[in-house]
């Protein structure tokens, strides 16, 4: 089946599942990532065999060798989009498609296999529908699903594995921000990087995650909520954060992010932020932009907003950035109307209360 684009999945409804009465307790505070479903997706993958045992079970712990060349090679991919509840009782998703086709190429960075767009995005489905009463009501709530897929072959050589296990499990998530949408203040981080030319930059890894853990963590302690990393070359132009791009927005109406040299992961919210801007009547611009100018426009008052996005938090405007030398503020610390107004229009879409255009928007019940 490995060349197939279809896979029957295999339906084991757990036999076990959550009262009805305990998940409406989980649903009415869930914070995020802390609550899963019922239920999750597994499909096996070996060489000569392909992709197999395609299935939805009970969800639960899996049966793991130490010596799983993912535990110490880190072979490992992942992906994050959300389900939405729409007001007529139905469910959609958000450009699956977009993070389908991601998951490929992380795939083929890492040395994996890929799987076959259509098996992801049907995988999604069938978790969807089985567990479709844990995705929340409410108007910020929705389900996050994570498909991730890793070396699962017993094999302490260096090579990419022979096999792999592709998962998908989901957890229900209330609103990002309590409270309304809160600026976060930045960290510059004099130490560290996040991705060099060449490197996994531009994969859906966890290792990229864990190299940018101590950064975040340095973050932390200088008094910030997130880390923006710096260049690998030159240190001097901006990528991204951790988890998300990051855009500026100027007196003269352009909006501008650091362009996919290979580095920068290519999100899915920064492209849909592109066209809405473009949409608007901003000038777009995909460029470099330097610590420096950063500094020298926010003074000059030239830049007027920055944000950061991503599919977790949408946007989340950036108030402040601290460097060991120093620190500033962004339009006085507060949200832009520029950030905001794209934020609106963007969610508006994710949740069916705009019109969708460009067919951004999935149907899935
Ligand atoms: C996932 C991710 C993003 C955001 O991508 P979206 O598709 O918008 O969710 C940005 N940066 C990094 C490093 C990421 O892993």
């Amino acid at each position: 089946m490995s060349g197939g684009d279809k896979l029957d999945f295999e339906i084991r409804p757990n036999p076990a599942p959550v009262s009805a009465a305990d998940r409406a307790a989980l649903l009415a505070n869930p914070g995020f990532g802390r609550v899963f479903t019922d239920h999750m997706v597994t499909v096996r993958y070996a060489d000569g065999k392909g992709w197999y045992d395609a299935r939805v079970e009970a969800r639960g712990p899996i049966p793991m060798d130490p010596a799983s060349a993912v535990l110490h090679y880190a072979q490992e991919i992942f992906e994050g989009l959300k389900a939405y509840r729409t007001a007529d009782g139905g469910v959609t998703m958000f450009r699956p498609d977009a993070n389908a086709a991601r998951f490929a190429a992380s795939a083929q960075r890492m040395a994996m296999p890929t799987l076959p767009p259509d098996v992801f995005v049907d995988s999604l489905h069938k978790l969807i529908e089985i567990d479709r009463e844990w995705i929340p009501t409410g108007e910020d709530g929705s389900l996050y699903l994570r498909p991730f897929m890793f070396a699962s072959e017993v094999f302490l050589g260096v090579r990419p594995a022979n096999e792999y296990l592709y998962m998908v499990i989901a957890s229900p998530v209330g609103a990002y921000f309590t409270g309304g949408v809160k600026p976060v203040t930045v960290w510059v981080s004099p130490d560290y990087t996040r991705a060099a030319p060449g490197g996994t930059g531009a994969a859906k890894c966890g290792g990229n995650y864990a190299a940018s853990l101590a950064a975040q963590a340095e973050a932390i302690e200088a008094g910030c909520d997130q880390v923006v990393f710096l260049d690998a070359v030159e240190r001097r132009f901006v990528d991204e954060l951790g988890g998300m791009n990051v855009f500026f927005v100027y007196d003269d109406d352009t909006v501008v992010t650091p362009p996919l040299t290979g580095t920068i992961l290519p999100g899915i919210t920064r492209d849909a932020v592109l066209t809405l801007a473009g949409a608007a009547g901003h000038r777009v611009e995909e460029r470099p932009v330097t610590f420096a100018d950063w500094q020298a426009d926010a003074a000059s008052g030239r830049l007027r907003e920055v944000f950061a996005c991503g599919t977790a938090a949408v946007i989340t405007p950036i108030g402040g950035v601290r460097f060991p030398d120093g620190e500033f503020l962004i339009g006085g610390g507060e949200p832009g109307r520029v950030t905001m107004a794209l934020r609106q229009q963007l969610v508006d879409i994710q949740r069916g209360k705009a019109t969708d255009p460009r067919g951004w928007v999935h149907r899935v019940l």
